[in-house]
């Protein structure tokens, strides 16, 4: 099939785009870049699990492992309806350059399961969640495989992951996951630490562009995990959150958000449904044409498309989500002047503290919350700061220059490691 007709179709083929433009400007050869453009291993498995009402079900999980090359493969689980292999295999493919990016001793991999999580009980979340562990046991370990909570998953599933694993091998493994509660070997800031490193690439490249933090209008598409703590770290750095939105709608508020009230609003509620600090916005997608300095979409990927991409009117781009512009649009927002900090780059504070996690757990030593948002902060501005050099000396725009030194990096590791064929 070729290249177009396999992107029409599929979210690692439009992953694959970006690759592809950042590999032409380095010297990868033919079987080089065969290797980077090719899954190391992908799981499919049926999950039977019993409802609480007795019912049997089966819903179908997925596990890729994209590249070893640096280390353990790393990346979160993901619990949606939408969960199919090529979109687990697109986010294994980004963890992979995020971890190289952002220097982290890891590879890339990323899971999931096909279902509605809100439709599911306590009980059943656990019984999916221990069914889909179970099934992982023999490739997954502190040095194998490290997932960790993605959209739909929550500390508490990585309890119960964590618990399931160990309970196989019988021994206590915390090291196998990270995200889990503090309780059972979590670092402390690692819930906030994806919405924190957004709000430190943001306000880095805010400086740059010389527009002041107060009342720098913000708009965030996605209040979970990333989103709410990204839209409460700029607005504590003075910025004004002007727009907000989850799956339920958008919210609009020239005069700005109460980011804390909405997101006490949000946690009582479990979505912004009925939120009123705010004038509704019609569409899922209708926040993100919101007038604004900085957008930042945080919820799922292809959001910014060749459709809205001319009628976006922020000056800088902040992708928290993952794959949320497609090749498309990137190539409008450039000739449009519109910068874009990439996914790679601007959502790796979760796992740059992931990897903090993974060495505390191993030293079964833990680090104070300021020493890790310390380090977190260090980390990904010398490696944010790589990557403008980059930009600025080659000409190429950050997403490309994130991608050159993500890839030259995995591939001078091949290269050492000698290709086993
Ligand atoms: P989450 O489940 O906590 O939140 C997702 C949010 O997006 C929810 O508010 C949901 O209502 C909203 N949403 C879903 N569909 C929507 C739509 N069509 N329109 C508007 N809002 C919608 O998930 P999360 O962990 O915050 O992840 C969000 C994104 O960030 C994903 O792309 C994920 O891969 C990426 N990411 C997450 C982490 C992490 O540490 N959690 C790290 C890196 C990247």
């Amino acid at each position: 099939m070729s290249t177009a007709a396999i992107r029409d179709l599929s979210v690692f083929g439009e992953a694959i785009a970006y690759f592809n433009e950042a590999a032409s400007l380095l010297d990868l050869s033919p079987g080089m870049r065969a290797i980077l453009t090719h899954p190391s291993r992908q799981m499919i498995f049926s999950l039977p699990f019993q409802r609480d009402n007795g019912d049997l079900e089966v819903y179908t999980g997925y596990r890729v492992q994209y590249n070893f090359a640096r280390g353990p493969a790393k990346g979160g689980i993901r619990y949606h309806p939408g969960v199919t292999l090529d979109e687990v295999t697109a986010l294994a493919f980004w963890m992979t350059w995020k971890c190289s990016v952002v220097d982290l001793p890891f590879g890339g991999g990323k899971g999931g399961v096909t279902c509605d999580p809100s439709t599911l009980s306590t009980g059943e979340l656990e019984r999916i969640t221990r069914r889909y562990a179970a099934e992982l046991v023999e490739v997954i370990g502190p040095d194998k495989d490290v997932p960790a909570p993605d959209v739909g998953t929550t500390p508490q599933i990585m309890a119960w992951f964590m618990d399931t694993y160990s309970m196989h091998i019988r021994q206590n493994v915390p090291g196998v996951v990270t995200g889990k509660p503090l309780e059972i070997g979590g670092s402390r800031g690692r819930v906030e630490a994806t919405g924190r490193g957004v709000s430190i690439v943001a306000l880095a490249e805010l400086e740059r562009l010389k527009i002041a933090l107060k009342n720098a209008r913000v708009v965030v598409q996605g209040f979970g995990n990333v989103g709410s703590y990204a839209a409460r770290f700029l607005s504590e750095a003075g910025c004004k959150i002007v727009g907000i939105s989850d799956i339920t709608g958008g919210y609009h508020n020239e005069k700005g958000i109460d980011v804390k009230s909405a997101i006490a609003y949000a946690q009582e509620h479990h979505s912004l449904d009925g939120y009123r600090g705010g004038d509704r916005v019609a569409g899922h997608n209708g926040i993100l044409e919101v007038e604004c300095d900085v957008l930042v979409p945080a919820a799922l990927e292809n959001v910014l498309t060749i459709e809205n991409a001319r009628r976006i009117k922020a000056k800088l781009i902040v992708e928290g989500a993952n794959g949320p512009t497609t090749p498309e649009a990137d190539a409008i927002f450039r000739e449009r002047g519109i910068d874009v900090i990439p996914d790679i780059v601007a959502n790796a504070g979760g796992v740059i503290v992931s990897y903090f996690e993974w060495v505390q757990d191993r030293q079964g030593f833990f680090w104070k919350e300021a020493d890790v948002n310390e380090r977190l902060r260090e980390h990904l501005t010398f490696n944010f700061d790589a990557v403008r050099d980059l930009a600025s000396a080659r000409g190429v725009s950050y997403r490309t220059a994130a991608y050159m030194l993500a890839i030259q990096r995995v591939k001078t590791t091949l290269e050492m490691r000698g290709v086993y064929a």
